[in-house]
């Protein structure tokens, strides 16, 4: 898992600060952008920033990153693009360390390129490929779509590899930008699940 922070729209909170300027007839400060349009609900002022980051996940993870509708997405294709083992796999502990499984997933990747190599078409065998392949995307978002995607992912009840991926973007958001993001947190004070774990 690897998250890179690309790009973060320059003096973010001045342009969010510009844009909730209008709503009053005259200049808002960017402290006010936090009180009024992070702490009271005002959010569509985070809107007019952005945070691109690039991202090395399974297509697990991917599958349910996608379920954001607010985020852009660019990904490694798996028709234009090999993947290859053992660099382009990862899974869980619990199941490294089982000898069937990680034979099984060598030969699946075995079977992938033999396939290729043979003429089959990259896209055709590609439906072979398991959940923890790695893929590379590039993602953008604007800050209320980073603030609506962090509690649901940090939760403990996310899957531990997008809590990770989570974590870190958390991590990168709160250093740019500790004001909006740095006391982001999981909804437990509202949650209605019996216990923490899935
Ligand atoms: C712990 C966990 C377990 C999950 N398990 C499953 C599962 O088993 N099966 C499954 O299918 N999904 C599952 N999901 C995915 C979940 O259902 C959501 O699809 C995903 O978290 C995206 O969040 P979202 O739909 O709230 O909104 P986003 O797409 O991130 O949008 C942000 C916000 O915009 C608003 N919004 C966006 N689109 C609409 C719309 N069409 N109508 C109204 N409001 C909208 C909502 O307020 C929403 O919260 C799980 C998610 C988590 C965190």
């Amino acid at each position: 898992m690897k998250v890179e922070l690309i790009h973060l729209t320059p003096n973010a909170l001045a342009l969010c600060a510009g844009a909730m300027s209008k709503c009053y007839d005259k200049n808002v400060s960017p402290a006010s952008v936090v009180k009024y349009g992070v702490q009271s609900g005002h959010f569509s002022v985070l809107e007019h920033a952005h945070a691109t980051f690039d991202i090395e996940c399974s297509l697990a993870v991917l599958g349910q990153l996608t379920r954001h509708r607010h985020l852009s997405f660019t990904v490694k294709s798996s028709r234009g693009a090999m993947s290859h083992y053992p660099g382009d796999y990862d899974c869980p502990r619990s199941i490294q360390s089982h000898p069937s499984a990680t034979k099984h997933i060598e030969q699946t990747f075995q079977i992938y390129k033999d396939l290729i190599q043979s003429g089959v078409p990259t896209e055709d065998a590609a439906y072979l490929l398991p959940k923890g392949t790695i893929t590379k995307l590039r993602v953008t978002g604007n800050l209320r779509a980073w603030l609506e995607y962090l509690p649901k992912r940090l939760c403990l009840r996310a899957m531990p590899e997008h809590r990770e991926v989570a974590n870190e973007i958390k991590r990168l958001l709160a250093f740019e930008l500790p004001e909006v993001f740095a006391n982001v947190t999981t909804p437990c004070d509202t949650c209605k699940e019996t216990k923490c774990e899935f």
